[in-house]
């Protein structure tokens, strides 16, 4: 018998505020994430999956809301003494969250896959959602600066993502697997949710992977995006810099754009109606609502509105 789920690709902070929402509309066993890896980092020889961890502390009640990311009342004792070394900190690395990257690193030195790490510590940490890799294999954003290739995570933190942006690759993609978890989350679910992350450095690297984006393709569920623009802004971070660099409208018809041949239905802010016809007129389904999510009631009325309407073609 086949099980009732939602699949959102996720990156993390967006990605988490909606999550919070959706957990109080289905029971959170029904939930898969299929989260991010591009933003995936080594420091101090721990492998380090932001993303990962967002989504984990945001569904375990651990994550700080205010910073939108991390784990809530941080110290960063580990932090200081390290600093009083003389070495760089620019990656907050708080004492909490130290020790989940510890145990990833450690489970993964043992030879367990990223997929069977990610599995067991959410579990450990009483998450009964799915969260679930886009792959085990590496796949890295790498942003074109005139100074250089940067990682991701040099880009956002360490250069605050100052840097003019010339182009964005995701290296490893192209030779990377999707874990077969994944794949049958995608194929199976009720509705694929593309959460409000930021399309070319969250979801980029997710899409970026050939199984996965034919598995959308082919889905048999409706799959719909939340914009993470309004207007021609982000909610927060990068995304508007990043589309732009990348040759897209900064708004959410571009949005529509990035994902054009995966989406049934794309929701749109209610300023941002205007854009409708626009988006239909590329066989795109536009739902209109209030997309920001000031806080958890937002949050629950967004995924409320997400599942009513697209609650069409469940099996
Ligand atoms: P990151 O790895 O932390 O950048 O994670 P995400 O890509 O998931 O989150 C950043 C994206 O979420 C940005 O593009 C924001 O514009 C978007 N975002 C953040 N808060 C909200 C919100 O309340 N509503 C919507 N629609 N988008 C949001």
């Amino acid at each position: 018998m086949r099980t009732t789920h939602y699949t959102v690709l996720a990156g993390g902070t967006g990605a988490a505020k909606f999550l919070r929402g959706l957990v109080q509309i289905v029971p959170e066993d029904q939930i898969h994430v299929v989260v991010n890896v591009g933003d995936d980092t080594d420091i101090w020889g721990l492998h380090v999956s932001p993303d990962i961890d967002s989504i984990t502390y945001a569904l375990s009640g651990k994550l700080d809301t205010d910073r939108g990311w991390g784990v809530r009342d941080e110290t960063f004792r580990c932090l200081e003494a390290i600093e009083a070394y003389g070495m760089p900190s620019w990656f907050r690395l708080g004492d909490r969250d130290l020790a989940t990257h510890l145990t990833r690193t450690h489970l993964l030195r043992s030879g367990l896959t990223l997929s069977e790490t990610v599995d067991r510590m959410a579990k450990a940490a009483g998450v009964k959602a799915r969260v679930l890799p886009a792959s085990d294999d590496p796949v890295r954003t790498k942003i074109e600066t005139p100074g250089g290739v940067l990682g991701f995570q040099e880009f956002f933190v360490r250069e605050q993502w100052k840097p003019e942006v010339r182009s964005v690759a995701y290296a490893g993609a192209a030779e990377a697997r999707a874990p077969a978890a994944v794949l049958d989350s995608i194929r199976e679910a009720q509705i694929v949710i593309i959460a409000p992350s930021n399309p070319i450095t969250s979801v980029g690297p997710i899409l970026a992977i050939h199984d996965i984006r034919e598995a959308l393709r082919c889905a048999r569920a409706e799959v719909v995006a939340i914009s993470p623009l309004i207007g021609d802004s982000a909610v927060s971070g990068p995304a508007a810099k990043l589309m732009e660099a990348c040759g897209y409208d900064v708004s959410p018809e571009g949005v529509a754009r990035c994902y054009h041949d995966i989406l049934d239905n794309i929701v749109i802010d209610v300023s941002d109606a205007g854009f409708a016809a626009s988006i239909r007129y590329e066989t795109i389904g536009v739902q209109v609502t209030n997309i920001l999510m000031t806080n958890e009631k937002a949050a629950r009325e967004l995924a409320e509105f997400v599942i009513h309407e697209n609650s069409i073609a469940a099996g």
